[in-house]
């Protein structure tokens, strides 16, 4: 078990560096100098551990490097501007062209893209794959595989990998395994301990956890951190800026009571929806329904706030007017992870575009719930239900 209050409250923390100030200060420099020729050299000589210049590192940067990596207890990390450029360093930094990556099937949709379109200029083939099933992904590699990308569960519909399993099949053919770990944030789920060599996180929603900023986070042994580091951080320059980072060290303190109380309430929410007569079914992985059910519970300690649910509607009308009663309770809003509930409902996707077929039905709605008490966000369901 980790040591959240260690990490939270101390961890990369040297207070006799900045006059014992209980909050790190923001170190709003992008240039750093030395005092002499030899002490400029080392600098050089270790940038990812130093202060040369802020697109590497920062001395508020490097407090959140040290606890995201004890979070998920890996050596070293890297913080990026989103999780989106945390995404694409991580998979092009240990890929090249006449390569191979594995992907699970509706990963997060930036990833689906950079996959499909952006590295196939670049000569990298890729192959979506059921993750559901081991045997599916063993069946998918190819002698010139190099990366295995999984993301357990996604956030849409939650489908979970094995990751252990996962872990071992790479471990025999040399592939890299990365993992997209935002839906059960450090918090929940630490796919380290599985075997898996590379944890990211879109720290914008449980990290962040306020709604206010956009950042990415990379985990993995030091070799691999110095090696994207040294080229994709430094050459695509996608760093985050000190003040972001602070701001990221605040939301970091609550990340344990934020989860906890988002997660309880959710088991609530879910429970209520799940016996409403209105409710076809509900989609949430600590949920005992849940067809993935044991594997969840096996590597995930908890499960969030977010779950989606397939109604009884008769039209697309009425699916728009249920959301929209709902609309100051649950906004409507991508992203989450923050203290606001939030819902997308898959209508909004119908006569977005002329002749376009949404994969999902009307009928489907992804919540987020956020610190409300769940006394209030039952009733306000309650009330909206009625127009069903
Ligand atoms: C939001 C999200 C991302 C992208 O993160 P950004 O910080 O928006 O770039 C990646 N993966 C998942 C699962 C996400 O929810």
């Amino acid at each position: 078990m980790k040591d959240w209050s260690h990490i939270l409250t101390h961890e990369g923390e040297d207070k006799e560096k900045y006059y014992n100030a209980i909050v790190p200060p923001i170190i709003q420099s992008s240039n750093f100098s030395f005092p002499s020729v030899e002490a400029f050299r080392e600098g050089f000589r270790n940038e990812l551990d130093g202060s040369i210049y802020t697109r590497g590192n920062n001395p508020t940067v490097a407090i959140l490097r040290k606890k995201m990596a004890a979070l998920e207890g890996s050596e070293d990390a890297l913080v990026l501007a989103s999780g989106s450029a945390a995404i694409a360093a991580a998979i092009i930094g240990n890929l090249s062209a006449g390569d191979h990556i594995i992907c699970v099937q509706k990963p997060y949709s930036w990833t689906f893209k950079l996959l499909d379109q952006f590295l196939t200029r670049f000569g990298v083939e890729h192959s979506f794959v059921d993750g559901r099933s081991i045997a599916e992904i063993e069946a998918a590699i190819r002698p010139n595989t190099k990366v295995l990308m999984l993301e357990s569960p996604n956030s849409l519909t939650f489908e979970i990998q094995d990751l252990k399993a996962c872990a071992q099949l790479a471990q025999q053919h040399d592939i890299t395994t990365i993992i997209d770990n935002s839906y059960a944030s450090p918090y929940y789920q630490n796919p380290i301990d599985y075997g898996i060599d590379i944890v990211l996180h879109s720290g914008t929603k449980y990290l962040g956890g306020h709604s206010d900023v956009v950042f990415g986070v990379i985990c993995a042994a030091k070799p691999m951190i110095q090696k994207i580091f040294s080229s994709e951080y430094m050459t695509l320059g996608a760093c985050i800026s000190p003040n972001d980072a602070w701001l990221v060290l605040r939301g970091l303190r609550t990340l344990p009571i934020r989860l906890e109380k988002i997660s309880a309430t959710t088991e609530k929410v879910v429970q209520f929806l799940k016996n409403h007569p209105k409710v076809d079914s509900v989609l949430y992985p600590f949920d005992k329904d849940f067809p993935q059910y044991d594997l969840a519970k096996s590597q995930m300690r908890g499960a969030g706030g977010l779950f989606s649910v397939n109604f009884k509607a008769e039209s697309i009308e009425q699916m728009e007017n249920f959301s929209n009663r709902l609309a100051k309770f649950f906004q409507f809003a991508v992203s989450w992870g923050g203290h606001e509930s939030l819902q997308i409902p898959t209508c909004v996707f119908y006569n977005l575009q002329p002749n376009e077929t949404p994969p999902l039905p009307f009928t489907f709605v992804r919540y987020y719930v956020g610190l409300e008490e769940p006394a209030y966000l039952i009733d306000k369901l309650s009330k909206a239900l009625e127009l069903l």
